[in-house]
């Protein structure tokens, strides 16, 4: 078994101190793994009863960043150890909640073909989280820049969002522009993604031209600006429970309470006969 002596990348300072905090504070050790080609930046599953570490991968491509993104899964183990096991709350969903979420991102009846239902049930859990659990990333992306100003973390978080807002503002669209998308799923996926840059521009960057030119991008801005609304008036976000209200008013403003709820199965480590995986995706 892996005991996270033995990883396929040499973590620099802070990052290493970091991820012995996290050791300490939970019990578990951290292994992190590259994958030659992976479906996104950095992933995270919490450590459960049955697998015995907090597993990170990352994908081979993105070098440039890594050891900021290891920070922010670190940050996300810190924050969901923040409150007692009971309250450790992730986002689970019942086979009824998977077929709604992916009726509404596909919209065929035969969702549950089996040679693409897995790259589905991955792209509704990728597209669940980074959707309605991207506000959580506001907090984690704060803390990057409290705990790391002006180290290689903070300058590699500089530069990644500066190239996903580049990329956003040149698009003038979310990066969730998948072909096979329904057409009604890039409403909320815009929706999302416009709060969470627009606030990110704003809490975290200060960045007013940003802000500005955000706010010109062509999207149905309502349902996005209800989001920030909902997010402004959270001030004071002390732990994981305040995030699991929030997110609740994100799914709420999104229309999308119906693909998810809360629970602590993922403790258990029960193998998802459905294919749900209990992991952060970036
Ligand atoms: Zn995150």
């Amino acid at each position: 078994m892996e005991d996270g002596n033995e990883m396929d990348i040499q973590l620099i300072e802070p990052v290493q101190s970091l991820k012995d905090e996290v050791e300490a504070l939970t019990g578990n050790n951290v292994v992190i793994r590259r994958r030659e080609s992976y479906c996104c930046l950095t992933s995270v599953q919490p450590a459960n009863t049955i697998l015995s570490y907090h597993f990170i991968q990352f994908g081979a491509d993105n070098d440039d960043f890594i050891q900021h993104a290891i920070t922010h899964e670190l940050l996300h183990l810190v924050r969901l150890w923040s409150v007692p096991p009971e309250k450790r709350v992730m986002m689970e969903a019942s086979v009824q909640e998977i077929k709604t979420g992916l009726m509404f991102l596909f919209n065929e009846p035969d969702w549950l073909r089996v040679d693409e239902y897995d790259t589905r049930t991955k792209l509704y859990a990728i597209i669940c989280r980074s959707v309605i659990n991207s506000v959580l990333d506001l907090w984690v992306e704060g803390e990057v820049l409290r705990r790391y100003a002006d180290t290689q973390i903070s300058h590699e978080q500089a530069d990644y969002y500066d190239k996903r807002f580049r990329e956003i503002l040149e698009a003038g669209i979310s990066s969730f522009n998948i072909p096979t998308f329904h057409p009604r799923a890039s409403s909320i996926m815009n929706a999302s993604s416009y709060a969470f840059y627009k606030l990110f521009a704003n809490r975290v960057m200060e960045a007013d031209d940003l802000i500005e030119e955000i706010s010109r991008l062509p999207y149905s801005p309502d349902m996005g600006e209800r989001l920030i609304e909902e997010t402004e008036n959270e001030a004071d976000r002390r732990n994981h429970k305040d995030d699991v209200m929030l997110v609740d008013r994100w799914a709420d403003v999104l229309g999308r309470s119906s693909w998810f709820h809360w629970g602590t199965r993922w403790q258990e480590g029960v193998a998802d006969k459905d294919g749900y995986s209990w992991e952060y995706y970036h």
